[in-house]
């Protein structure tokens, strides 16, 4: 599998000359299967681009669309990408129910200009919308599996496996909090990452900014590393990076996160998700 962000800033997009090189767009992320399968995580503001690259490719793949939670960061990129306005092209959306209702009820169906200027019946793409979530569903091959998020209004992580590899998505996720009605016990989180290649994980804050933002549904990277030892993995990505967070902060955040990898003597290599890289598991 080859995966590719197209957007990795949190909360809000957050453009302009200090977020360049981690980049402004909110999440999105593209996963080829080497098939004519496409798997897409989020539809944050990333998605544009995505759309204009597959809009530009000879072949059309069939896109298939993971929805993690209906925040908007995360659904923002849908009106803008490019492919949902094209006839023939097939995309099966999946995942958190509250956010596919948004897709199609606010976006995909709505009949007037209230969000945008061009009304939404130009969406030609063969859309669905599929309310069952098999756990787990495969795609071209690639098994996917979900654990339900601690994050305010609940959503998925997903773990992606092909072939005898894996990586595991998790953003908007609190490590340690607990939700009323939803969400996962620790021993849940480390086992739903047991043995994955690549862990990607919401590490939107230091552990020094968690006291302010108590229930705020994400994480800092000493709770991330810790579950990574705990799980036994050794790659990690640090994601959802938060939107007042210029580049040289980024950096500085990822040199604190080493910090505490060697001060922990954990093999784990560490990196930010950035906006454009790609990782091939
Ligand atoms: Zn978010
Ligand atoms: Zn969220």
């Amino acid at each position: 599998m080859k995966l590719t962000f197209w957007g990795t800033r949190g909360s809000i997009p957050a453009p302009g000359p200090h977020t360049y090189r981690v980049g402004g767009n909110t999440t999105c992320v593209e996963i080829e299967t080497g098939t004519d399968d496409r798997i897409i995580i989020d539809a944050g503001t990333g998605m544009r681009q995505l759309g204009l690259k597959i809009a530009q490719e000879q072949v059309k793949p069939v896109l298939h669309l993971l929805l993690t939670h209906s925040h908007w960061d995360h659904l923002a990129g849908f009106s803008f990408f490019t492919p949902a306005f094209m006839a023939h092209i097939q995309l099966k959306v999946y995942g958190n129910l509250m956010a596919q209702d948004v897709i199609r009820r606010d976006i995909y169906e709505r009949r007037d200009n209230r969000y945008y200027p061009v009304n939404m019946d130009v969406l030609r793409a063969d859309c669905t919308f599929n309310n069952i979530l098999p756990d787990p569903l495969v795609i071209a091959g690639v098994k996917i599996s979900t654990l339900p998020l601690n994050h305010p209004g609940s959503g998925y992580a997903y773990r992606l496996e092909q072939a005898g590899k894996s990586v595991t998505f998790i953003t908007d996720n609190e490590i340690g909090a607990g939700y009323n009605g939803g969400g996962h016990s620790p021993e849940q989180l480390v086992e739903f990452c047991r043995g994955t290649d690549v862990l990607i994980h919401d590490g939107q804050y230091l552990p020094e900014e968690i006291p302010s933002h108590k229930g705020w549904g994400h994480s800092s990277y000493d709770t991330v590393l810790d579950l990574a030892h705990s799980a036994g993995l050794k790659t990690v990505y640090l994601t959802h990076h938060d939107p007042e967070r210029s580049d040289d902060q980024c950096d500085e955040l990822l040199k604190s996160a080493r910090a505490y990898i060697a001060e922990h003597k954990y093999k784990i290599d560490c990196y930010l998700a950035i906006e454009g890289d790609s990782i091939t598991v």
